[in-house]
């Protein structure tokens, strides 16, 4: 290989201190975790856990539940007693609720930098229980709630505005004596964050919170988050990440971990290698590849399977698969790490893919 001598995504990290939510790490040298945040009224004790139980299921490590009311607040220590992963309570205007959230037993509590000021005089108070309980705080700054104070000296929330705000939350603490925090600056824009972060990367070393807030709809959120994410990442910043998506929260850690998968920070899952069709097709690639995913979804081992619309460019462009099909004349040509093992109709090239895949040890 040609050396660029640019260096490998993965292999430059900004340095960060490390906190632990909970069972998991984040800064340091930790992996990027995943995270996600329920959708359910936090109170609804059974929906909420039964959503944590999905969430968790499909990859996620951190979830955050909002407290915006009493009934939410008395419903965490129940909701921490069963959650499979560390709970991190999302709260705004009431402090009385992370002393709550501390003693629930959440793993983390998040708190507003707008709000943060009305309750100055209760600074001292978190950081001392936060600290006796060993709870980390995150301190998540976002474009809609920057302090009056800078969105009039900067006129909108720039970059610098994000990050002074960030700053100046985190000194409060830090008055205290207290630095077990972990930050993030969101904002709707990918430009706006992606600059924010690197300013705020280069001016501290808490660990980074990675989120496009308001991202959008599934796929607009998807594209800004990981192209967002994905420009971050390649340079080393970011400790952990929230895909913000009007969709639910499933599938935001799917994208989530499929940012860090395709980034090679995280060990692949299933890969689908489909072609993108073209005249020389002489198969439906969309819908086999979609048949094929759906039949590999679960597969234990981790595999990247081809799906070539014809035996002309198939193989070859799919030499580096695990397993693979090219079709043409009705009928699908199975190869296996290169090599044609057989030839089936077109209607059993799924069945014969999976057969393939499970007869075989992958390791
Ligand atoms: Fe076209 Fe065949 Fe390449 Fe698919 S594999 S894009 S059908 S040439």
């Amino acid at each position: 290989a040609v050396d660029l001598g640019v260096p490998a995504v993965g292999t430059r990290r900004r340095r960060s201190r490390q906190v632990r939510v909970g069972s998991v790490p984040v800064g340091g040298d930790a992996p990027v975790s995943v995270q996600s945040m329920t959708t359910t009224v936090t109170a609804n004790v059974d929906a909420t856990l039964r959503q944590i139980a999905e969430l968790t299921a499909a990859g996620c490590q951190i979830v955050r539940v909002a407290v915006p009311s009493q009934d939410d607040a008395d419903a965490l220590a129940a909701i921490t007693g069963k959650s499979p992963i560390p709970v991190v309570a999302d709260i705004h205007f009431q402090p009385r609720y992370v002393f709550a959230a501390i003693e629930a037993g959440c793993a983390a509590v998040r708190v507003n930098p707008g709000n943060i000021r009305k309750f100055d005089d209760q600074v001292a108070g978190i950081a001392r229980a936060a600290g006796d309980a060993g709870v980390p705080i995150r301190i998540g700054v976002n474009a809609g709630s920057l302090d009056a104070r800078l969105l009039s000296r900067y006129g909108k929330a720039t970059p610098e505005a994000l990050v002074e705000s960030a700053l100046w939350e985190c000194s409060l603490f830090e008055e205290h004596g207290f630095t077990d925090l972990k930050l993030s600056v969101k904002h709707h824009d990918p430009v706006v964050m992606i600059a924010a972060y690197r300013l705020l990367a280069a001016r501290c070393e808490y660990p980074l919170h990675l989120g496009v807030t308001e991202a959008g709809p599934q796929f607009q959120g998807t594209i800004k988050s990981a192209v967002a994410f994905g420009v971050l990442l390649a340079d080393g910043i970011g400790d952990t990440i929230r895909v913000s998506l009007s969709a639910p929260p499933v599938e935001e850690v799917k994208v989530g971990l499929s940012i860090l998968e395709s980034l090679g920070l995280r060990p692949r899952r299933l890969e689908i290698v489909s072609c993108p069709s073209c005249g020389r097709a002489q198969v439906d690639v969309y819908r086999l590849a979609e048949q094929v995913s759906a039949a590999f979804d679960g597969f234990g081992t981790p595999l990247r399977v081809a799906v070539m619309g014809c035996v002309v460019n198939g193989p070859g462009e799919a030499r580096e698969a695990d397993l693979g099909v090219s079709s043409g004349n009705g009928k699908g040509q199975i190869f296996v790490r290169g090599q044609v093992v057989r030839t089936v109709p077109e209607n059993q090239i799924v069945e014969a893919l999976l057969d393939e895949a499970m007869k075989r040890d992958w390791t």
